[in-house]
């Protein structure tokens, strides 16, 4: 419970501590049986390796498979060696084939568990927390799978662009800094690198109350290390549509903008922290900032994307009831 709450709560009549210490135990305990109830229906669904195999293969029939060779999506499934074969060709195509699991041996129950809780968390979870918890030997497959499902993440992304309203900025992140990069980096500068990420977002007009109010739509995030204007424009016309409205700061970088969208209304920084339109891309930046150091620490900056690509999966899909089967139909 935070200060404020508790002053709140005090200040109304006949709230003793004992109310104020009901009322904490009770949202911890819906809070605790939430989490787990959420995870033993997921135990429950998924017991066995077997129940993971035969749910994938469902959603594998489900999506259908398009044969290397000829490219036919007619097949059928050979239930003895657990394959589809090409109608035209003959061509075979294994379970994993074409998928995330593609070349990897780790059972499929690892794939659902680790799908599972990446989706599940609000925070993110460490690769040695996962092989921990799976009580798995080595660390490095465990950390390439969730990277594998990183990369699901951003293709499901990459899947829509962002439209309307839509702020733009740079956010300057820590990543790993090797002793070569310290003594590289000026004086003045500090010795921790930074990596820019491009972080945009898209703000809702809702009436409420009879109040215009901007709500928060979707956002993509992507690592740009690149200090030239040129880089930021094509970020731009990638993951926005060109009907939109920008809004932005007064920096260099986006003076090209408004030549390839509807409008670019630029505003000094410290208006821009005020402006309602633009306060999204500040709540986005600062609770991606608190996700990486929370979890992650500090990542290399070769790796950065993904754990935005993460970051964006779970924001874009924060009302979804199910992100799990969103996940896991666009890792197929
Ligand atoms: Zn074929």
């Amino acid at each position: 419970m935070t200060p404020l709450i508790y002053i709140f709560m005090r200040l109304r009549k006949n709230t003793t501590k004992s109310d104020i210490l009901c009322h904490v135990v009770g949202v911890c305990l819906y809070k605790i049986k939430e989490f787990y109830m959420n995870l033993l229906s997921f135990m429950k669904e998924f017991p066995t390796e077997q129940s993971c195999k035969e749910h994938f293969i469902t959603y594998r029939k489900g999506k259908g498979v398009v044969c290397q060779k000829c490219a036919s999506t007619e097949h059928y499934w050979l239930s003895c060696k657990e394959q589809f074969q090409c109608k035209q060709c003959r061509f075979r195509t294994t379970l994993r084939s074409g998928t995330v699991l593609h070349a990897t041996k780790l059972p499929y129950m690892y794939w659902y568990i680790a799908m599972h809780l990446m989706t599940s968390t609000k925070k993110g979870f460490s690769a040695h927390e996962l092989k921990r918890q799976l009580g798995h030997k080595r660390y490095e497959p465990i950390w390439a799978m969730m990277h594998k499902i990183r990369e699901s993440m951003g293709l499901a992304d990459a899947k829509f662009i962002l439209k309307d309203s839509v702020g733009i900025d740079d956010a300057y992140i820590s990543t790993y800094t090797s002793m070569q990069d310290r003594v590289e980096l000026k004086r003045g500068k500090g010795s921790q690198k930074k990596s820019k990420v491009t972080v945009m977002v898209e703000s809702i007009p809702l009436e409420k109350n009879g109040k215009e109010e901007m709500y928060m739509g979707k956002a993509k995030l992507v690592l740009n290390p690149s200090e030239e204007s040129e880089n930021i424009d094509s970020i731009a016309l990638q993951n926005i549509a060109s009907d939109s409205i920008l809004f932005s700061d007064k920096s260099s970088s986006y003076v090209n903008l408004k030549n390839y969208f509807e409008e670019n209304i630029q505003t000094i920084s410290e208006e821009l922290k005020s402006k309602i339109d633009l306060k999204w891309i500040n709540v986005t930046i600062s609770n991606l900032k608190r996700f990486l150091l929370g979890i992650y620490h500090v990542v290399k900056e070769r790796y950065l994307q993904e754990y935005l690509n993460e970051f964006a999966f779970k924001l874009n899909r924060r009302n979804y009831t199910n992100k799990f089967d969103n996940l896991l139909l666009n890792s197929i």
